[in-house]
């Protein structure tokens, strides 16, 4: 398939063009590098740099590509930033991606595939989530995706464009070429590998007092290639859907960065901190319905193996792509 990838620079979506590419698919990558990097989109795939806030830039960019479906990953993702700025999440996650709906219904293209969260449930009633649980954001954030996917809705019943949200859990890992580099870090894993490298004297616990076994948050992390065969199987299904995307595993901060230190062998340096604002203390996926209804199965299912694969691509790439 031609398939056009929004944010196809950024961590997640760089990886799933990879292995789209390698699945044989032909990629164009939308991008405006406001996070993503020139060095993480694959050679193989073509380029059209723009902003999706740039309406006609962005409906011409996807009819030149002639894609018969659409993958979604421009996003602005921070939790605590959309808490200080909601307009930024709000525009670019909700009006960015109604141009894009735009452009799809004015060139024909009847599939997208969504990158969605589990923050779209908020503070969920119990865990595991699945699909069936009442989707109650608390931060910007999970609001924008949410008003995304219900617009998605409406674009399936009066323009027949198919869809397929998949709410992510915790995407961690790499693969040998790309892996996670955020100009400004806020997640654990590549923070706990940073201080393994010696670029971070120590890393913050936030919260020691969840009502979790050992205190601290409980999360399902999931690999980013379980995440990329997710949304491959995504293309193939022709009704519209929504997914959880997780293992059903949950580990706690405590114990990744236990995990952490057995993987890299190296002492990591903790400091405890308070809670951060925003952060539910178990977010756990039930991921039964894609189970069933796309025969999804991740194949990483322990925490190490996630981050050895990041491990040995910050080994490998010690200042990230660098730029
Ligand atoms: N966390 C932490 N220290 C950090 C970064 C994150 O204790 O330096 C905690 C955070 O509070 C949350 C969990 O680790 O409970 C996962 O956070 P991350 O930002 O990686 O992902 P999120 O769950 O927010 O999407």
């Amino acid at each position: 398939m031609r398939i056009f990838v929004t944010g196809g620079a950024g961590y997640i979506g760089s990886i799933c063009v990879e292995q789209m590419l390698n699945a044989g698919h032909q990629i164009t990558v939308f991008d405006n590098f406001s996070e993503g990097h020139r060095a993480a989109i694959d050679p193989r795939a073509w380029l059209e740099e723009g902003d999706l806030l740039d309406a006609q830039r962005l409906k011409d960019a996807l009819a030149a590509s002639q894609s018969d479906a659409v993958m979604h990953f421009a996003a602005n993702a921070l939790v605590g930033e959309s808490m200080v700025n909601p307009t930024k999440y709000f525009r670019n996650n909700v009006t960015g991606g109604m141009h894009l709906l735009e452009a799809m219904v004015s060139c024909g293209v009847k599939k997208i595939v969504f990158s969605s969260t589990c923050a779209t449930f908020g503070t969920p009633e119990r865990v595991p989530i699945d699909e069936t649980l009442p989707q109650k954001p608390i931060n910007p954030y999970g609001e924008s995706k949410l008003i995304f996917e219900q617009m998605l809705r409406w674009y399936d019943v009066i323009h027949g464009i198919k869809h397929v949200a998949l709410r992510y859990f915790n995407a961690a890992g790499a693969t040998e070429r790309f892996g996670e580099d955020h100009r400004i870090e806020t997640h654990l894993i590549p923070n706990i590998l940073k201080v393994a490298l010696g670029q971070k004297e120590s890393v913050s616990i936030f919260g020691t007092d969840y009502p979790t076994p050992d205190g601290t948050c409980i999360r399902d992390y999931i690999h980013i290639l379980d995440l990329a065969q997710a949304h491959m199987l995504a293309l193939g299904s022709k009704e519209s859907a929504k997914y959880n995307l997780g293992t059903g595993g949950g580990t706690s901060v405590r114990e990744v960065i236990a995990a952490c230190e057995k993987v890299t062998g190296r002492p990591i340096r903790v400091v405890e901190e308070p809670r951060r604002p925003g952060d539910p203390a178990r977010l756990i996926a039930a991921s039964d319905r894609i189970h069933a209804e796309l025969g999804w199965k991740p194949q990483f299912e322990s925490i190490d193996a996630i981050i050895s694969s990041a491990w040995a691509w910050h080994l490998k790439h010690p200042t990230g792509y660098g730029d």
